[in-house]
């Protein structure tokens, strides 16, 4: 038997993705030939007729296989891109989400180029925003803070992966035994913030595969906004920010608390898709 060109495997494995009611099948199955090939795009697409070697089909044919189980495809490539960097993505943590490079925009947009700053990423995760902080401004230093040991292993392979941990620490702990507010010029957040009663009805890829303690916000979706604007409004240095990536219908409800925490020049703003997702704040001098 003539083993399958590469342009029938991926026809194959997108035609399955799509039976399966996934909508982005297309792509996937792209990106998982693209995987088992480990080689370039265009090497890829020039290899179009050529057979597959079997070691390259039973990959695909697994990654496919895994994909079908609605694991996300992020998880099956173990990478993901992150304000153009390369971020190591698994179980460990929430996935990074395009969504969240406005959040980034619009810490930038408080860290001026030429101070060395310190910031701070709490519920750091896989690292993501952290490493998006560091990686735009070279005289800062940071820190994210991370309750879960697992993803602050992570979180540290990546600062390790991408040359910043010369610059950036993973502290594994909660919020309020971190000792690092009155340090930081800029604190970023993407806390949990999905209502409770809201986690059973998200995307299997969401629901089943990123923690549950990085989604849930409790029952209104906002308790861990709660508990880090009352510890900011304690510790937090005069004229510092916090800039908190938000769920799309939370903006009223934050600016309310942060004003109630008694900080000022709140703004807002929202991602590419319009989406309101990010608000900003300053404690007062
Ligand atoms: N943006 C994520 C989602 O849509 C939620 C992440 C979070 O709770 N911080 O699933």
């Amino acid at each position: 038997m003539t083993p399958p060109t590469f342009d029938a495997l991926i026809a194959a494995g997108r035609g399955r993705l799509r039976e399966a009611g996934l909508s982005e099948a297309n792509q996937n199955a792209l990106m998982l030939m693209l995987h088992a090939f480990g080689d370039t795009r265009a090497a890829l697409i020039s290899a179009g007729n050529a057979p597959v070697p079997k070691a390259v089909e039973d990959a695909y044919l697994a990654a496919i296989e895994r994909r079908l189980t609605r694991e996300p495809v992020q998880h099956i490539l173990g990478v993901t891109s992150f304000y153009g960097l390369d971020i190591r993505t698994d179980a460990r943590a929430l996935i990074p989400r395009i969504d969240s490079e406005c959040v980034v925009e619009a810490a930038l947009d408080r860290m001026p180029k030429d101070a060395p700053l310190t910031i701070a990423d709490l519920g750091t995760g896989s690292g993501c925003l952290l490493a998006a902080l560091l990686s735009q401004r070279p005289l800062a230093r940071g820190e994210g803070v991370e309750a879960s040991p697992e993803a602050a292993s992570l979180a540290r392979e990546n600062l390790d992966a991408l040359h910043l941990a010369d610059r950036g620490a993973i502290f594994t702990g909660s919020w309020a035994g971190w000792q690092g507010w009155e340090r930081a010029d800029l604190i970023i957040s993407n806390p949990p913030y999905i209502a409770s009663g809201e986690i059973g009805a998200l995307e299997p890829e969401v629901r089943d595969h990123d923690p549950l303690s990085a989604l849930d916000g409790g029952a209104d979706g906002l308790d861990a906004y709660r508990e880090i604007l009352t510890l900011a409004a304690g510790g937090m240095k005069p004229g510092a920010w916090l800039v908190f990536e938000i769920g799309h219908d939370q903006k009223s409800a934050l600016e309310g608390l942060i004003a109630q925490a008694g900080f000022d020049s709140i703004a807002s703003g929202q991602d590419l898709g319009g989406k309101d997702r990010w608000v900003a704040a300053r404690r007062p001098h």
